[in-house]
């Protein structure tokens, strides 16, 4: 501990990596039983039990969140956007037939866990990820057809650095022209759209040494398998407008929101591969995620050939951009947006 009993200073964050492996000891948790929902507090992580025959087990009844707590130069924490990550929550539970975590409670579960590992969130770079997952608990293993009446919420939190084990590295993508799930289920953040992407990324990283996949079935440019993909240059921000088949990202609105500002066109338009490669000889590429931040790409892979981006560097106007996030995240821009939570 340092000298203001913070775990960590800028230089333990190597320490945490990879992203998302140092975990909090403790959750806050919250059962949805008899049609209502029930704070649990917080517990000690090794306490929580799942019986083997859960239907999120068997069925994939499950759906999860990822957002970040900033501890601010002034050592004050903020959440960015948590209303927007509970609502899109909502929105994965109503797909999935799950109970519909109650906003206040979510608020207050996320905070709880925030204060209760205060001394593990790092200092920037770094950030504090917590991640709300909610499960169907039913315990009835002929249930497929059925949905699960009772559910558990529970939010983590883990103290992380950068995202891409590459740091500040542009990336290399794969253009994949398939999907990464189906038209229905792209916008639901759930654990079975990431187990489909899984296989043929790795494969893609054996074969091309790529970072993701660019998803784009019959051509439909649309997301990598963990975050948003937009294409900017000196006047225009290009991303795909929003519909079922890909996930609704909260960084992604957000730097849309701060384009504009900034002076950007923002044309939500779909595109494809071809307009893509073309985009390639003068534009910019990035990934935009929460943990992703907005990520610039270097190279794309198509058909077995290489495309370079922006020298196969991070492109100045998406440096300027993500700058701009940032200091928004990071109360160092004094516009909030109305998206900061302080604690
Ligand atoms: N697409 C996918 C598939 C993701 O996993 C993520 C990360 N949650 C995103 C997009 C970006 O979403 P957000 O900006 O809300 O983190």
């Amino acid at each position: 501990m340092n000298s203001k009993s913070w775990r960590y200073t800028a230089e333990d964050l190597p320490q945490l990596s990879p992203f998302g492996s140092v975990l909090a000891d403790r959750i806050a948790i919250s059962r949805f039983e008899d049609g209502g929902w029930k704070s649990g507090g917080l517990i000690p992580m090794n306490d929580f039990r799942l019986h083997p025959g859960a239907h999120c087990l068997h069925y994939g009844s499950s759906c999860f969140e990822g957002l970040k707590a900033y501890r601010w130069d002034d050592d004050s924490i903020a959440l960015f956007r948590p209303d927007r990550h509970i609502q899109r929550m909502q929105q994965s539970a109503a797909v999935l037939r799950l109970p519909i975590p109650d906003r206040d409670e979510l608020m207050e579960m996320l905070v709880a866990t925030v204060m209760d590992a205060m001394a593990d969130i790092p200092p920037a770079p770094g950030t504090l990820y917590l991640r709300p997952i909610l499960l169907g608990t039913d315990t009835n293993i002929g249930a497929a057809a059925r949905p699960s009446e009772s559910a558990v919420l529970y939010v983590m939190a883990s103290p992380v650095g950068d995202y891409f084990a590459a740091g500040d590295r542009a990336l290399r993508l794969l253009i994949q022209e398939s999907a990464r799930t189906t038209s229905q289920f792209g916008k639901v953040k759930t654990g079975a759209n990431y187990a489909s992407a899984l296989g043929i990324t790795l494969d893609a990283r054996d074969k091309w040494g790529t970072d993701q996949i660019l998803f784009c079935p019959d051509s439909d440019v649309q997301e990598t398998g963990a975050s948003n993909f937009v294409l900017i240059d000196d006047k225009t921000i290009i991303t795909k407008p929003l519909c079922d088949s890909f996930l609704h990202g909260v960084t992604r609105d957000s730097v849309l929101q701060i384009g504009r500002d900034l002076g950007y066109e923002i044309q939500e338009k779909d595109f494809c591969v071809d307009d893509l490669l073309k985009w390639t000889q003068h534009g910019e590429a990035a990934l935009s995620g929460t943990a992703a931040v907005l990520a610039g790409v270097g190279t794309m892979i198509h058909n077995e050939k290489e495309y370079t981006l922006s020298g196969g560097e991070t492109g100045p106007n998406t440096q300027r951009l993500r700058k701009a996030l940032v200091s928004v995240q990071r109360g160092t821009e004094a516009n909030g947006h109305g998206w900061i939570k302080k604690l």
